[in-house]
C-alpha cells in the first residue's frame, strides 16, 4: 500500500484535470465509480462485501480518500486487492489531480473497475468532477429522511444510490416510502440499491449490476 499526502486544486483546474483523467479511463476501458457519502454511513464495509463477491471475476482496485489516516485503506488492502491511499491533509473532498495522480500509482493496466471512496461529506464531493463514469451514493438508515433535500446536488447527480444499514431500518424512524418519493422528485433515473454493509443483505443485486455495467462496457469496446 503507498499512502500520499496531496493538496487541493481549484475548481476550474479540476475540470481540465477531470476531463484528462476520463480519457484516459475510457482509453483503458476501466470503470471508474466515485463512492461520495457522509462519515459512517458505511462505504468501506460495503466496498470489503463488494470485493468478496467480485474478486476472481473482475480486476478491482481502490482509491481510499481519507483526511489523515489509512485505517480504511488498510482494511481493503486486507483483501488483497490493489489499493492507493490519498490524504488529503484536511481537504473535505477529493479532486481530479489527486485521483490522475493515485491511478497512474496504482494501475496495472488491467482493472474492469476502479472504486474511489471519496472524503466522508456530503456537500463538496459533489461538486468536483474526478474523470469518473459513475457516481454512487450510499446513506444508511440511520441518518434520518432528511439528507435528499438538505443535500440535494449529491443526489441529483447520482446514477445509483445504495440505502445501507436496510437491516436497521426496523429501529429507525426512516421512512422508505418518503425516501423514495424523495428521490423521485431529485432523481428519477437514479437505481436504488437497498443494502446492509453488515449482513450482506442486497449487495448480491449491486454486484450483479455491476458486473452488467462492465459486460456493457466490453462489448461497446469491441464493436
Ligand atoms: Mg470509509
Ligand atoms: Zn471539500
Amino acid at each position: 500500500m503507498v499512502q500520499i499526502k496531496m493538496e487541493s486544486n481549484l475548481l476550474g483546474a479540476n475540470e481540465m484535470l477531470a476531463r484528462q483523467n476520463r480519457s484516459l479511463f475510457e482509453q483503458k476501458g476501466v470503470l471508474v465509480i466515485n463512492l461520495m457519502s457522509s462519515p459512517g454511513s458505511g462505504k468501506t464495509t460495503i466496498l470489503e462485501r463488494t470485493i468478496d463477491v467480485l474478486d476472481g471475476q473482475l480486476k478491482l482496485g481502490v482509491i481510499e480518500g481519507d483526511l489523515y489516516t489509512d485505517q480504511d485503506a488498510q482494511r481493503i488492502d486486507k483483501k488483497g486487492v490493489q489499493v492507493f491511499q490519498i490524504n488529503t491533509e484536511g481537504a473535505c473532498h477529493l479532486d481530479a489531480g489527486m485521483i490522475g495522480t493515485a491511478y497512474k500509482r496504482l494501475t496495472t493496466g488491467n482493472e474492469d473497475i476502479i472504486f474511489i471512496e471519496n472524503v466522508g461529506n456530503l456537500v463538496c464531493p459533489a461538486e468536483f468532477d474526478l474523470g469518473e463514469e459513475l457516481r454512487v451514493v450510499v446513506m444508511s438508515t440511520t441518518e434520518g429522511n432528511d439528507k435528499p433535500l438538505k443535500y440535494p446536488l449529491i443526489f441529483h447527480q447520482a446514477q445509483a444510490i445504495l440505502l445501507n444499514k436496510i437491516d436497521l431500518l426496523p429501529y429507525t424512524d426512516f421512512s422508505l416510502d418518503r425516501f423514495s418519493d424523495d428521490l423521485a422528485r431529485l432523481n428519477p433515473s437514479a437505481l436504488l440499491f437497498k443494502v446492509s454493509g453488515r449482513t450482506g443483505e442486497g449487495i448480491k443485486t449491486w454486484t450483479e449490476w455491476l458486473l452488467g455495467v462492465v459486460d456493457k462496457k466490453k462489448i461497446g469496446l469491441n464493436n
